[in-house]
């Protein structure tokens, strides 16, 4: 194919008065869209190979770089929009499913941005946190109906629990698809904050294996790194049935990159490509599930609890009503806003619903059921700010899942190309010059910032409602409004209407 019909997306405009011609952006830039020319003496750009990331922006010295989206218009046309447009070129030049990275960035409604919270007036008074004490400490796992006590002491032994300073956990994200160093910041992160971050598909490296009890083993369908060792090294297990960003679907790690590092943790050959199938070829039903669980209950003596995460889907309700009674003790439910290293585009924007539905939808149904408390709730699936982890308790969530926010928070800037492996913020890639790129102290000390920083506002939050512990938060929807939405969806997510 000679001519591509393709014209860049984005402008890189350079102000020749201020550029110094250091040569940082030639440097910093992946995908080398700058470059020294020789003839001319000075940086030239490349429009077409920039991705819009931000890097060289940022680092330029003299900030002279500025990229812009390329104001070329197609005719306006509401069905075939620019987008569209491009990707039948891009198609039609390659034959290819189009890949994507990060989460769902369709104009679908953020219904997050639809709930208001309460507040105290007059009665119930608001609870000030810098004189009171404030709980954010939440457990998962499965609860008791009732405490047998004898001589003031527990008779019987609970099953096991994961402790959470606050409720946030770092949402699985695996070596392989994202840096060592990435996966370090999160590992201390977790260890400093008291929380959990979670391996990912990709087994366990063995630099991260000293922050174990921080850590949820993932389980997933290519049963990369899986042995007895790696689950009893977590504090948790969890199997992973489906991802938010592609439900349904498997993963692909290319063989070039399982380099010695990936291959030793995930435990497989060297330059294979890494498979991870669409279903567990062992689970093709809930009995199947049960298996599964036990299997691993009975692998760790009991003592970790197994956790299930499924893709928020249609008919989660009654999904999760058999993840709950097939023995998971949580059920971490992915929304389909959800981050990826790599999906289908189509898969990504099409498939899947909204977290805030699939959560109310999932609490009501074990309430009803009268099985809330067998399992904890996760919600995952784009949690932007504090506000957001407050609403997804008060529609039922014991903690939510944040994976995108942390990437943000170690310098990701959205530019959706993790699947290229040419992240040039060090984040997702495995090229070691890049890798570099991310100090893991300095990104886990941003990391701690952020969640304190949330963990200060949640606290405010609660106090403004006269409520002093974050459990007491956990599905009381009382506090919650809708705005700007019809009675269906009120009514799925269990919540009145601003004013009533
Ligand atoms: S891809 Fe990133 S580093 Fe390269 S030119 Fe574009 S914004 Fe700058
Ligand atoms: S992780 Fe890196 S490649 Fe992925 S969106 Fe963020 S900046 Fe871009």
């Amino acid at each position: 194919m000679s001519l591509s019909y393709l014209t860049s997306e984005y402008i890189i405009e350079r102000n020749r008065e201020r550029c110094i011609d250091c040569q940082v952006c030639v440097r910093q830039c992946a995908n080398k869209a700058h470059r020294f020319d020789e003839e001319e003496q000075r940086v030239v750009s490349d429009d077409e190979k920039c991705v819009n990331c931000h890097r060289c922006v940022v680092l330029c010295p003299t900030k002279a770089l500025c990229i812009r989206r390329n104001p070329l218009e197609f005719r306006e046309n509401a069905n075939w929009t620019p987008g569209a447009i491009r990707d039948i070129y891009k198609q039609s030049e390659t034959g290819r499913i189009l890949l994507t990275g990060m989460g769902n960035d369709r104009p679908y409604p953020i219904y997050w941005d639809h709930i208001l919270l309460n507040a105290s007036q007059v009665t119930n008074p608001s609870i000030d946190p810098l004189r009171e004490p404030m709980e954010l400490k939440t457990y998962l796992g499965r609860k008791p109906e009732k405490l047998k006590v004898e001589n003031g002491r527990l008779a019987e032994k609970l099953p096991p629990q994961i402790e959470l300073k606050i409720p946030v956990m770092f949402s699985a994200m695996s070596f392989g698809s994202i840096s060592i160093n990435a996966c370090k910041a999160m590992a201390m992160a977790a260890s400093e904050l008291g929380i959990m971050f979670n391996t990912g598909e990709g087994g366990f490296h063995k630099d991260l294996q000293k922050f174990g009890k921080n850590a949820i083993v993932q389980v997933a369908s290519g049963r990369f790194g899986v042995d007895t060792d790696y689950l009893n090294t977590g504090a948790a297990i969890e199997i992973k049935i489906g991802q938010g960003a592609k439900p349904g679907i498997g993963g692909h790690l290319p063989g070039e990159k399982v380099g010695e590092e990936v291959s030793a943790t995930r435990m497989i050959p060297l330059g294979t490509d890494a498979i991870s199938p669409a279903p567990h070829h062992d689970i093709y039903s809930i009995e199947d599930l049960r298996q599964l669980i036990y299997s691993l209950k009975e692998a760790t003596n009991y003592e970790k609890p197994v956790s299930v995460k499924v893709a928020a889907v249609h008919n989660a309700a009654a999904i999760c009503s058999g993840i709950a009674r097939a023995g998971a003790d949580i059920i971490a439910i992915d929304g389909f806003r959800g981050g990826t290293g790599a999906a289908p585009v189509r898969i990504r924007d099409h498939v899947g619903i909204p977290v805030e539905m699939a959560l109310a939808a999932v609490d009501t149904r074990l309430r009803e059921e009268g099985i809330r408390n067998q399992v904890s709730l996760v919600c995952a699936g784009s949690v932007r700010n504090s506000a957001d982890i407050m609403k997804a308790v008060a529609l039922g969530a014991d903690a939510v899942y944040i994976a995108s926010s942390a990437l943000i928070a170690m310098g990701c800037h959205m530019c959706q190309k993790c699947y290229t492996g040419k992240c040039n913020w060090g984040i997702a890639t495995q090229d070691p010059y890049l890798v570099k790129r991310l100090n893991p102290e300095i990104a886990a000390k941003r990391l701690v910032n952020l969640l304190n920083a949330w963990a200060h506002e949640m606290k405010e939050i609660l106090g403004g409602m006269g409520i002093n512990a974050i459990e007491s938060l956990r599905g009381n929807r009382l506090m919650l409004r809708g705005i700007g939405l019809n009675d269906r969806e009120l009514k799925i997510l269990g919540i009145k209407a601003a004013g009533e």
